[in-house]
């Protein structure tokens, strides 16, 4: 039986990855349904070739588009359009697996969806759930489907924690801590006080991972690690004094677990996200990923530190939102899109993303993250308060 998968962010850098382990499995997977927001004429390529029976773009104009590129082809997907569109995906496509690869917020509503109806979720977009934690895991837990991490560092823990490991204490089989591995971007090394000036381009140029723009700004400013270590929180369950965070420029251990007894367990390869979505994708099998094997002795060595939060004060951020709990990671994520949608698209100095976060947080106050209304209600404020601080700044 073919494994019926469906993409929500098919045309990003997650997505298409995904498709290439598709492709190279004809005999395992088949492809239901692909979304994106506006890349109308990739996601009409890989619909030519992937056939699912559901596309969906963000608007009327975009499902236009796609449709006589697919009339054209003699293509028979059913073309939707808009956000309700993205949860037909996932309810009405006769998907086994979801694999949540849209950027933003914007993923929350489909993604939950999935977890509800009992899919395999394959979760990339961390963002959903950094905002709604507590609900989302909720969801999975009564939709009864399996949880998969695809955020590289969470799919090593993954790997490396014991085979019955539940958030339960009791079952942690001498667990101590998770060591999240961070590559320290590209301003690693280059002091605070020298980035006044930096643009998208620089910030987006990853030194060893190729992603879509907004998660490499947020490579750059560390606040991918401290989402990072939100979504293990909610992922594995242990408090968060025992999720450490180190940097190891190479990106060649993905990320670590400390037991009792002194044993650490690693999960190493090449920085290709090929290899935890094929892992998610055929999990609990292992299929040909298509990644280059790890050469050891090519290895100039690997190296540990502890991060500078001065140097990294979004991180920094995270952890302190992490603490309060509640909706303050919803703020954080929020402000935290808006800012960096500001740096890459309209202007906003690169510095200002950490205090337009930090701003905002001290603005919108702190509630129980309780229901989806108020999670979204929440994030719509945070957002308006960090548009308001943005138009400030600029004007
Ligand atoms: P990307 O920008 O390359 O792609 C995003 C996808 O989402 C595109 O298909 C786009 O069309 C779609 N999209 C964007 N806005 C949308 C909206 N409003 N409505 C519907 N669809 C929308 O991003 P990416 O790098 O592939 O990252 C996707 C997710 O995976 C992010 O949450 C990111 O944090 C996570 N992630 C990515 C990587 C990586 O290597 N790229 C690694 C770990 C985790
Ligand atoms: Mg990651």
């Amino acid at each position: 039986m073919l494994k019926q998968i469906a993409i929500l962010g098919s045309t990003g850098s997650i997505g298409v990855n995904t498709l290439d382990v598709i492709r190279a499995h004809p005999d395992r997977f088949s492809v239901v349904a692909l979304t994106a927001a506006k890349q109308i004429e990739r996601l009409a390529e890989q619909c030519i070739e992937f056939k699912p029976r559901i596309a969906v773009v963000a608007d009327a104009e975009g499902a236009g588009r796609l449709s006589k590129l697919l009339a054209d082809r003699n293509v028979k997907t059913q073309v939707l359009y808009g956000p309700e569109a993205l949860v037909t995906a996932v309810t009405d496509s006769g998907c086994d697996a979801v694999m949540a690869a849209i950027v933003g917020a914007a993923g929350l509503v489909p993604t939950l969806a999935a977890a509800q109806a009992g899919k395999r979720v394959l979760l990339a977009n961390k963002e959903a759930l950094v905002m709604s934690g507590n609900l989302f895991m909720q969801a999975m837990k009564t939709g009864g489907g399996e949880l998969l991490p695809i955020d590289s560092e969470h799919n090593a823990i993954f790997q490396c924690l014991p085979d019955h490991f539940t958030k339960t204490p009791s079952d942690h089989f001498g667990v101590e801590e998770l060591w999240l591995t961070a590559s320290g971007g590209p301003f690693r090394d280059v002091p605070i006080t020298d980035l006044a000036d930096i643009t998208p381009d620089q910030a987006c140029a990853h030194p060893n991972w190729v992603m879509g723009r907004k998660i490499s700004v947020d490579s750059a400013t560390m606040m991918n690690k401290g989402l990072e270590v939100i979504e293990a929180f909610w992922l594995f369950g242990l408090p968060l004094e025992k999720i450490k965070v180190f940097i190891h420029p190479q990106s060649v251990v993905h990320s670590m677990v400390r037991y009792r007894d002194g044993s650490v367990l690693a999960q190493m390869g090449q920085p290709d996200m090929r290899t935890p979505i094929a892992y998610g994708l055929a999990w609990p099998e292992r299929i040909d990923a298509g990644v280059a094997q790890l050469n050891l002795t090519q290895l100039a060595g690997l190296s540990f530190s502890e991060p500078n939060l001065s140097q990294f004060p979004c991180l920094s951020l995270a952890f302190s939102a992490a603490k309060s709990g509640g909706t303050a990671p919803t703020v954080l994520n929020a402000a935290n899109e808006i800012a960096v949608a500001a740096f890459l698209d309209s202007g906003l100095p690169y510095l200002q993303i950490a205090d337009v976060v930090e701003r905002t947080l001290h603005t919108v106050p702190t509630a129980p993250a309780d229901s989806l209304e108020t999670i979204l209600e929440v994030d719509a404020r945070a957002r308006q308060i960090a548009n308001d601080l943005i138009n400030k700044i600029k004007s």
